[in-house]
């Protein structure tokens, strides 16, 4: 008796749900059939003209083909040229016309003279100009709507990154990119077979071809075995990639390389040298510290060179990417286990301040290489290092996670578990 209590009403919500989503197809059903197709004439526009009324002639610039020379032939004055070229110039200097580019011609269907209307040159797939040639000249710059859509990426390194990026049809822009990304952390000159990346990033279309690359949103990149996440975060204008700990991924180097020093003679291309005794430039920054003060490493990099040599004295040499790299000359002793190859840290002691070589006195000669070209440190723009603010580290960790997240199931182990055949895909 109690059984069949509960069961009536079961049945007739059972009932009511099964009559209902059977008519509710059933009326789909019929929706469908009684579609009747109306073929419509939806106009095209293109440049913001309906393109449906207008001959349509295009062709690239041909190299010494000038603006005048298309026009002439669609039937456009020498004069009136003359006229568009001058009033143009505030717009676009129609000088600037480039061989390769594509351009249009428009005339309209019904004009039997078959005079141009507008003449439009693409500047790139995203821009284009147009001239409207009827009577009174306007020029006009304009714009296609770029999308910007997400996209996911990832590889194992075999030769390098940009041979996986291209094995992949992935765009190898992502390379200068990432390496830009990873300028602080990881030489992309020694990065080795095995090494992994998996990236989130930004793709930019016009009318579903890809126009370029945005910015990475997030990324991770897996060298000798160690992976380095890095996450975009942050106001637009003002955004930067910090690492898992919400550290900046870019690093600054340290003031100088010695603690409690005075600088005895900056970066000149011409000053009395002290011990040749005539004008020469001096390449690096001198401290002047008492005998034995400890030398650090101004920036996390590898020693290359860590030896004596006749002028140099006893110097230390340290690559820290693939832009910068720094020396410290005269030292009385390098610091013990400094050799090439050795890896350091921002602040690692790496030798102690002395006079050998060619020195007058005790000092470390401290010199800067960016792109392999000797530089004033003290004029150099360094990223500011800052860590996520506090007031913003909830918010961080919550995007961090998601995207962490989103990285790790690029990973290859993942991906294998899937069963996916591609790793490249819309989020
Ligand atoms: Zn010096």
């Amino acid at each position: 008796m109690k059984n069949k209590v509960i069961i009536f009403p079961l049945l007739i919500v059972a009932t009511f749900f099964l009559t209902k989503f059977w008519s509710s197809s059933n009326k789909d059903i019929e929706k469908a059939v009684s579609v009747v197709p109306i073929v419509v004439d939806t106009p095209n526009w293109e440049y913001g003209l309906m393109i449906d009324s207008f001959n349509v002639s295009q062709g690239e610039i041909e190299p010494n083909q000038f603006l005048a020379d298309i026009l002439l032939k669609h039937k456009i004055p020498y004069t009136k040229i003359d006229q568009l070229v001058k009033e143009s110039k505030d717009v676009f200097d129609v000088r600037k016309i480039c061989a390769g580019k594509k351009y249009c011609v428009l005339t309209d269907k019904e004009d039997t003279a078959q005079q141009a209307k507008y003449f439009i040159y693409e500047k790139n797939p995203v821009e284009y100009v147009i001239f409207d040639l009827e009577d009174s000249i306007k020029v006009e710059a304009c714009q296609r709507e770029i999308t910007t859509s997400t996209k996911m990426a990832s590889g194992i390194i075999e030769s390098s990154l940009y041979q996986t990026l291209v094995d992949q049809e992935l765009p190898v822009e992502l390379a200068m990119n990432l390496a830009d990304l990873y300028a602080w952390t990881i030489d992309f000159y020694r990065i080795q077979s095995g090494d992994e990346f998996q990236v989130v990033y930004e793709e930019k279309s016009v009318d579903g071809t890809v126009v370029g690359l945005g910015e990475i949103t997030a990324a991770n990149f897996v060298h000798n075995n160690e992976p380095f996440y890095a996450f975009r975060f942050g106001e637009i204008a003002s955004y930067d990639y910090y690492d898992e700990n919400g550290q900046s991924m870019r690093k600054a180097f340290l003031k100088a390389p010695v603690k409690f020093s005075r600088i005895s003679s900056r970066y000149s291309l011409r000053r009395f040298h002290p011990v040749q005794k005539r004008y020469k430039s001096h390449l690096g920054t001198d401290y002047a510290a008492p005998h034995g003060t400890p030398i650090m490493a101004t920036g996390d990099g590898e020693i290359i060179e860590a030896r004596y040599k006749k002028y140099n004295g006893n110097y230390v040499k340290v690559k820290h990417n693939s832009t910068y790299t720094t020396q410290y000359l005269h030292m009385s002793k390098i610091a013990k286990g400094m050799k090439p190859g050795k890896m350091v840290r921002q602040g690692d002691v790496i030798g102690y301040v002395g006079s050998t070589g060619l020195a007058t006195g005790p000092h470390v000669c401290y010199r800067f290489w960016k792109n392999g070209k000797q530089v004033d440190p003290f004029k150099q723009k360094f990223p500011a290092s800052k860590p996520i603010p506090v007031e913003d580290k909830d918010q961080f960790e919550i995007f961090k996670n998601e995207y962490k997240a989103k990285l790790d199931s690029l990973k290859p182990k993942n991906v294998a578990a899937l069963k996916t055949s591609t790793s490249k895909g819309v989020l």
